[in-house]
């Protein structure tokens, strides 16, 4: 019966199961390579063209946002937009030189701000960030308009390097270095001149001019040591509440109705010695939301993620877990996830504290950064197990994960978004061209993603649009339109953590917003 079936298995190149296995286990069987394409050789050309057309259509289906319906009005706006952007890509590869993807932001950030595409993008309501950190939002300018407030020291060490700040009538008692001088703020200003100081903190305050660093262990020594600069500055109790309604402002000036942030969550200090508690720290987040958005009634709000540093004992996460603990019993609809930060390199991975983490509450979501990192096979990547293991929500960066198809599959069965910050990859050096991101195999396989900015302060960058900016032009496919900008900012409420009513007002807020953006677009034709 067999031979049948083996006729034609034999002419494509194929042995029989049958005579192979009669052979014995662990006998040799010479391999035959079976080409297809000579097998395709003798079909027409008709029949060539419609297989060709079915699998293209096959990968273009699963691309993410490819099933999104757009109505009369956003396919005029889509128009528009495919027109600015076809001739941007094909000014691209006339001269790759000049497609700001393929180079690292600080070489391009002013001839970013002037393409057309880009402009379109920062308009555009996008959603929410779900993925940046507590003292890293805020424009560089803001912070050194901080720099002018009363009673502000700066500690300087050799060439007048600053190395802290703090709020004090008289002079610190705390040295945070042997060699480190205090001086009133003002005094340095008179000293240096307020231009020379302006730009020694407008570099200082970021990662410039730095695009190239001997590895990334030395960028991320370079990006902790402004969270430590900026921890005097920033921790004072009623700069604390500024920074965060400012950045909110900042925000929903980019077009972004909604952020989930994560923070240390520092004990604050007041004037003098006395310090605040970390519930302090919740409550003062808590009353500039309310306060900004009855300034902002569009702004659909923020929550908190409780993300404390990783590189800790074990014995420290018990503690983490209290915390979040109280903090989601006092603050319910706020503070509602906990992460852990810091470089995952060199922090402890989330094996570690299993133990601990799982008697975390229930109603307290997981948010873990995790599998950012270049090591393939390292146990870095193995953090993406435990945290979907752990039943995260989301996944901060996964930037390893494509390495990882069973993980990216369960990501994709369970629904869970990976936070893809491009703009932060490229900084933190684990890739420089847009168009090599791994969130692009992402997108293509339909994992779904959001995309963040992690902490656009230290990159000069907007809070969302940049990052917009690099996945439409650099990471998704040459033909991905609307579709695919709008599938983003919907998947940025979808995943976020807001739930039931909430949820559907977010989705109205945003929506309002939407129509009017798109009619705005139709109408000024992307002017
Ligand atoms: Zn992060």
């Amino acid at each position: 019966m067999w031979h049948a079936k083996a006729q034609p298995m034999a002419r494509m190149g194929l042995r029989p199961f049958a005579a192979t296995a009669s052979k014995g286990k662990c006998e040799k069987v010479p391999h035959e390579t079976v080409s297809v394409s000579r097998s395709l050789r003798k079909i027409t050309p008709m029949a060539y063209s419609r297989l060709r057309r079915i699998i293209n259509k096959l990968e273009q289906l699963q691309i993410m946002g490819h099933k999104l319906r757009l109505n009369d009005k956003e396919r005029q706006a889509n128009e528009v937009i495919m027109a600015i952007k076809n001739d941007e890509i094909n000014q691209g590869k006339l001269d790759p030189t000049k497609f700001t993807p393929g180079q690292h932001i600080f070489q391009t950030l002013t001839a970013i701000r002037k393409s057309p595409i880009f402009k379109i993008i920062k308009k555009m309501p996008k959603g929410g960030v779900l993925h940046a950190h507590d003292t890293a939002l805020c424009s560089t300018e803001f912070l050194i308009s901080l720099t002018y407030r009363e009673n502000l020291w700066i500690c300087t060490a050799e060439k007048d390097k600053a190395i802290a700040f703090r709020f004090s009538v008289d002079k610190p008692t705390m040295k945070p270095m042997d060699k480190c001088k205090w001086e009133p703020m003002c005094e340095l200003r008179e000293r240096m001149g307020d231009e020379e100081v302006k730009r020694y903190l407008r570099r200082r305050f970021s990662m410039y001019p730095f695009s190239k660093f001997i590895s990334n262990n030395q960028a991320w020594a370079h990006f902790m040591g402004i969270f430590i600069l900026l921890d005097g500055l920033l921790c004072h109790a009623p700069i604390w509440g500024d920074y965060y309604y400012n950045a909110l402002k900042e925000f929903a000036e980019d077009g972004v109705q909604y952020l989930e942030l994560r923070s240390l969550l520092p004990p604050l200090y007041c004037m003098g010695e006395e310090m605040l508690t970390i519930r302090d720290t919740v409550a003062i987040y808590k009353s500039e939301l309310e306060r900004f958005m009855a300034d902002h009634p569009d702004f659909i709000g923020s929550k908190l993620i409780y993300a404390p540093l990783r590189g800790v004992e074990p014995k420290v996460v018990e503690g983490y877990v209290k915390t979040a603990t109280e903090l989601n019993k006092e603050f319910p609809d706020f503070m509602i996830g906990f992460d852990l930060v810091g470089q995952e390199e060199l922090g402890r991975p989330l094996i570690d504290f299993v133990e601990n983490l799982l008697k975390m509450p229930e109603q307290i979501k997981f948010f873990f950064h995790a599998g950012e990192t270049n090591w393939f096979g390292s146990p870095i990547d193995e953090n993406l197990t435990d945290a979907i293991m752990l039943g995260t929500k989301r996944i901060g960066h996964g930037y390893a994960i494509t390495k990882h198809p069973v993980s990216m599959g369960l990501a994709r069965f369970l629904d869970i978004a990976i936070e893809v910050c491009p703009v932060s990859n490229q900084v933190l050096q684990l890739g420089v061209d847009y168009r090599n991101h791994p969130a692009a195999l992402l997108l293509a396989s339909n994992v779904p993603i959001v995309i963040s900015s992690d902490d656009p302060s230290f990159w000069r960058c907007a809070p969302l649009s940049h990052d917009f900016y690099f996945a439409f032009l650099g990471i998704a496919p040459v033909g991905a339109d609307l579709r695919f900008l709008k599938c983003l900012a919907m998947n940025s409420l979808r995943y976020s953590a807001l739930e039931g009513e909430e949820k559907k007002v977010a989705f109205a807020k945003w929506q309002k917003s939407w129509d009017k953006w798109i009619d705005d677009l139709v109408s000024e034709k992307g002017c």
